[in-house]
């Protein structure tokens, strides 16, 4: 007697694997009676740690439309954005577990999504800046969420793309470089680049009046929209990352001129 108690298996003990991540934050989600008007397919994830805040962003994100994820912890993030494929992610920096440099950096190797990092301090701003992490726009807390979903409309107003037939139309060619507006597809010696949003945006908006000297202040508008208000060196940073991608360099400036006192145009890639 005195049997050995049955071992247990852990297959009914480990739980469900689901996510911890919460899908739609905001109870106006599910209602109907909201008035939203839900745009097709656009996706949005919030992460951030403080749940409030976070509920309050995606809530917003929800009134226009967007279908919000919502998540509170930088690896699962990273996970779940594999999964959503957001057209837009508002990044906390702090974060437990891996930090927001460390989520962007990682998102950043497979998603072209707009991405803007909450910040506690403006302070931050600059060493973000200055750190290659590829968010595209940043905001210090406290914020207001229509200031932030300002800027998001601004990104969602950027020039759709083309329609099929004006393809061959609209493709512009520098030496090496061939940049197609209509599929947002950027090639170099037949090799295909992978750019981030706002790095395409950028060079499309140089590529397409490739005669015109652009200041910083008119890239802003063209990419990041009227009005964003913010520091202007922000195009410095995406314009250096272009380059890099683009094997190009300020001195050289083959693809990305920079025009003195002025600020940047396209270069004819010779
Ligand atoms: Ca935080």
């Amino acid at each position: 007697m005195g049997g050995r108690e049955t071992e247990r298996t852990t297959a009914d003990t480990m739980g469900p694997m689901s996510e911890k991540y919460a899908v739609g934050a905001s109870p106006t989600r599910t209602s109907s009676a909201t008035g939203a008007k839900p745009r097709s397919g656009l996706r949005a994830m919030v992460i951030e740690d403080e749940t409030e805040l976070a509920a309050l962003v995606g809530s917003y994100l929800e009134r226009d439309g967007f279908e919000v994820t919502v998540s509170h912890d930088g690896a699962r993030a990273v996970t779940a954005a594999r999964e959503v494929d957001p057209d837009v992610i508002v990044l906390d920096l702090g974060l437990p577990g891996m930090d927001g440099v460390e989520v962007c950096r990682q998102v950043r190797t497979f998603s072209d999504a707009y991405v803007v990092i909450l910040t506690a301090r403006s302070d931050e701003v600059d060493t973000l800046i200055g750190l290659s992490v590829g968010a595209d726009d940043y905001m210090t807390k406290p914020f207001s969420p229509r200031e932030l979903m300002a800027r998001v409309q601004a990104m969602l107003r950027r020039p759709r793309p083309l329609r099929e037939a004006d393809t061959a139309e609209h493709m512009r060619t520098f030496g090496d470089l061939t940049v197609d507006p209509v599929g947002r597809d950027v090639w170099l010696a037949g090799e295909a680049v992978a750019l981030t949003r706002t790095e395409f945006d950028l060079l499309a908006a140089l590529a397409d009046q490739p005669r015109m000297a652009f200041s910083r202040r008119q890239l802003i508008d063209h990419v990041w929209g009227e009005t964003w208000v913010g520091d202007e060196h922000l195009v410095d940073v995406h314009i250096g990352h272009l380059r890099r991608k683009l094997g190009d360099d300020a001195a050289e400036g083959r693809f990305v001129r920079t025009v003195r006192g002025v600020g940047y145009r396209m270069g004819t890639g010779r």
